[in-house]
């Protein structure tokens, strides 16, 4: 159990500190944040429950930006990542059957290619290795954040470490703990959002033809339908549908899903073998009222989620630990203490209102195509001409799509 201690008091003998900062979580955020601060100066400590090899061996896989990738360049970790995970330089935009696609092309950006697609263990583990190198940073894993109490100088944090408990103490917390942070939830911060009447299937697939670098994303009625190609000619299906739909579809025996799934799909990459499970996860919107209290700052899914279209949560996840690692290394550099609810503002007032903007995007997308009502669809069909005859608005719409729009961290202005 994990709570937030009695408003701190001024009778608090001042604290001596284990670390300057302890990272609960370490999933792709948690080490994201950690890695940028290799060489600060500041005292990191990593705490994840699960350990290394299970943490890593999650099925998921990601879309991942142009901006992500800039910033593991910036950390150091990006030679370690790019030669596991593929590449796309073409999307292909579709309002169900209707013939006229929007198609965005690297010359569109300028860029060699339009974004990566990576399998959750190509970006953990080369994480997990670069921060177990890093000498101001200890990774404890496993080990379970237990219990967090608040004082004015900093925290005492209660971790399960094997059979021990133990008591650290740092000026600061971040919770990169999930969606159901329970420091989050301990910290008494109100969220506000909503499940969506939609699940998502997952899926990884063999196509006949190759995927020639392509991401297609497909707007049905039912919700948009993504794939996104992996190295070995393989894809990833990311497809959404009322929640009865998506239950009764990943309960089909495998000819009867593969046959769903090619209707979704179309012809193009011709007869698709299933390789591994499928499996249906709940969709949700979710912003924090705070991302941050005194001692205490938020990042990634204990911050935000949102719907999968478009590939947006671990990225706005990277970006917040960038961010928050700019914020901190700056603070601290000038002598500032980086438990301050004025430094941690700092990254609030950076992060939150362009998270809203991505949640906004993804929710409007979702609901003006999930829709079949004739108004809707008109209009919807009169915004994709646009996007494909007004080139300033097929450039604004990429930039958003591949985190170009908003204030880039330092870490990512190297490259
Ligand atoms: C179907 C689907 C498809 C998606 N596709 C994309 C995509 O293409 N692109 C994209 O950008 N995003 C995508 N997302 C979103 C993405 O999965 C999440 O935004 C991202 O995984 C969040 O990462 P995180 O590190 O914040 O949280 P998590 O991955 O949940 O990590 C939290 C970590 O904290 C640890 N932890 C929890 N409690 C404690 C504790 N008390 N002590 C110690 N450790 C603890 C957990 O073990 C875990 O390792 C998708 C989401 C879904 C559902």
């Amino acid at each position: 159990m994990v709570r937030l201690d009695s408003p701190p008091t001024l009778s608090n003998p001042p604290l001596t500190y284990d670390y300057d900062l302890a990272i609960s979580g370490g999933g792709i955020i948690g080490l994201t944040l950690a890695s940028a601060l290799n060489n600060s100066g500041l005292k990191v400590v990593v705490i994840e429950a699960k350990p290394q090899s299970i943490a890593a061996a999650k099925g998921q896989a990601y879309a991942i930006h142009l901006l992500s990738g800039r910033i593991f360049a910036g950390i150091g970790v990006w030679d370690k990542i790019l030669p596991q995970i593929a590449h796309f330089c073409h999307v292909q935009l579709s309002d169900a059957d209707y013939p006229q696609s929007v198609n965005f092309e690297t010359n569109d950006l300028g860029t060699e290619v339009l974004g990566y697609v990576a399998e959750h263990q190509a970006l953990l583990k080369p994480l997990q290795d670069f921060v177990s190198g890093c000498p101001n940073i200890t990774y404890l894993c496993p080990a379970q954040v237990l219990e967090a109490q608040y004082q004015p100088s900093g925290v005492e944090i209660s971790l399960r470490v094997g059979n021990e408990v133990k008591t650290i103490r740092t000026r600061l917390i971040v919770a990169a703990d999930g969606a159901k942070s329970q420091i989050r939830q301990a910290a008494g911060i109100n969220t506000r959002g909503w499940q969506y009447w939609q699940s998502c299937i997952v899926a990884f697939v063999k196509p006949e033809k190759g995927h020639n670098n392509t991401a297609y994303e497909k707007f049905w009625s039912s919700g948009p339908f993504a794939v996104l190609p992996l190295p070995g000619n393989r894809c990833r299906i990311v497809w959404t549908a009322p929640h009865a739909e998506a239950k009764a579809i990943v309960a089909l025996n495998d000819e009867d899903f593969l046959a769903e799934l090619t209707r979704r799909c179309g012809a193009q990459m011709g007869k698709l073998e299933l390789e591994g499970d499928r499996f249906v996860f709940p969709v949700q919107l979710m912003q924090s009222d705070r991302y941050v209290l005194p001692r205490l700052a938020l990042v990634g899914d204990a911050a935000h989620c949102c719907h999968p279209v478009g590939g947006q949560g671990l990225n706005m996840g990277i970006r917040d630990a960038a961010a928050l690692a700019q914020v901190l290394q700056q603070a601290y550099s000038q002598g500032e203490d980086i438990g301050n609810l004025a430094i941690l503002k700092r990254y609030e007032s950076w992060r939150k209102q362009e998270n809203l903007t991505i949640l906004g995007f993804t929710d409007l997308l979702d609901r003006v195509f999930s829709n079949n009502f004739l108004p809707v669809v008109i209009i919807r069909r009169i915004g994709l001409l646009v996007l494909r005859r007004v080139p300033p608005i097929k450039v604004f719409a990429l930039k958003l799509m591949t985190g170009l729009k908003g204030r880039t961290p330092e870490i990512a202005q190297k490259f």
